[in-house]
């Protein structure tokens, strides 16, 4: 079923999540071990992220360096297909732009459809960690937009070769990524408001968002969504910290801010476990929240931990 009937249908706000694929050689099991303990919460979809390559050298007989490619998590679309098997829940795979041609990703498309699943969330993809910025595929989607408009055709059975028209077309129900801090490349609020409204105008039916720890910010950013005629439900990230450590990675990596008040209570923690009471609480403070201004849905990011989401889940749902 799509994310957005789940939405349309609910009496009550939703439970969801995301996790990662396994490091490569590690078993599906240790998905499952992760899963198990959150489906007493009934989630109504799951995400999994899908991560490209990276290059790295690998030091070769002579001494030179070989710049080679790998997938360290690969797996998102068997994942998905297991998930949907084993606990009959929905799917929600994630899907990049980069790195993908558009055949391919038309590809990876009819795969998912033939495999019963008609949800993605449509990305662009962070650059490779060794590039400076982002590069598409030579025939590749350049923003999330452009792969907007390719789930759109596909859903009106237009494939990319121009002699396949009026074909069998697909029924996705897209998702993209709003930013209530601002994605990170954008000159301004503004700027990046009018690129998430074009998301929205080509057919995205709903918004996930980038976490974040201060409420008031996905406040006004969904007004200042709603101000700009972007009327779909937008959907709030959530990820408790855990570690002191990640109130310095968490901005570095998602380029986002850390409420002074969460920051003091981390700097005055003297264990790691009274620095996970003062995540789950924040948590569950921003949960609550959350639910009172009357959001569809609250999603989690587990980054493969279920343990705090469990809890935050037991005080919430
Ligand atoms: P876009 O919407 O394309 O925006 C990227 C930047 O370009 C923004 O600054 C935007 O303002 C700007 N822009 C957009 N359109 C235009 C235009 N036409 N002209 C000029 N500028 C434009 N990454 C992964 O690799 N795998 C995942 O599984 C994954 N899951 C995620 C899930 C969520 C909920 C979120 C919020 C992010 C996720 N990411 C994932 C990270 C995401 O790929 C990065 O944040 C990426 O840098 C931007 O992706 P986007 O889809 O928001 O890009």
């Amino acid at each position: 079923m799509k994310v957005i009937d789940h939405i349309k249908q609910a009496k009550s706000t939703l439970f969801s999540f995301e996790i990662l694929p396994p490091l490569k050689g590690k078993s599906i099991c240790s998905i499952y071990e992760g899963i198990d303990p959150l489906m007493e919460f009934k989630p109504k979809f799951i995400n999994v992220t899908y991560h490209r390559e990276e290059y790295v050298y690998k030091k070769r007989d002579g001494g030179y360096l070989e710049k080679v490619s790998i997938r360290k998590r690969p797996g998102t679309v068997g994942i998905c297909a297991a998930l949907m098997n084993k606990y009959k829940t929905d799917a929600v795979p994630h899907l990049i732009c980069g790195g993908f041609t558009k055949e391919e990703t038309e590809n990876a498309l009819i795969d998912l459809q033939f495999l019963g699943i008609d949800n993605v969330l449509a990305l662009r993809g962070d650059p490779i960690k060794t590039e400076p910025a982002f590069v598409p595929e030579p025939d590749g989607n350049k923003y999330a937009v452009d792969l907007v408009k390719q789930i759109v055709e596909l859903n009106k059975g237009a494939y990319q070769d121009e002699e396949i028209r009026q074909a069998a077309p697909t029924e996705y129900c897209i998702g993209v990524a709003g930013y209530p801090e601002k994605h990170f490349e954008a000159p301004n609020m503004n700027h990046d408001l009018r690129n998430l409204k074009a998301k929205v105008d080509e057919g995205a039916d709903y918004i996930v968002t980038q976490l974040f720890y201060d409420n008031e910010k996905f406040f006004a950013f969904v007004k200042a969504c709603r101000e700009m005629g972007i009327t779909v439900p937008i959907i709030p990230g959530l990820k408790p910290i855990t570690l002191k450590k990640q109130v310095v990675t968490l901005p570095k990596f998602f380029h986002i801010d850390i409420p002074v008040a969460l920051a003091e209570a981390f700097e005055k923690a003297k264990t790691d476990e009274q620095c996970k009471e003062i995540g789950i609480e924040w948590s569950i403070q921003q949960s609550n929240e959350l639910i009172k201004f009357g959001v569809p849905c609250l999603h989690y990011y587990t980054m493969g931990k279920s343990d705090a989401v469990k809890r935050i889940a037991s005080g919430v749902f």
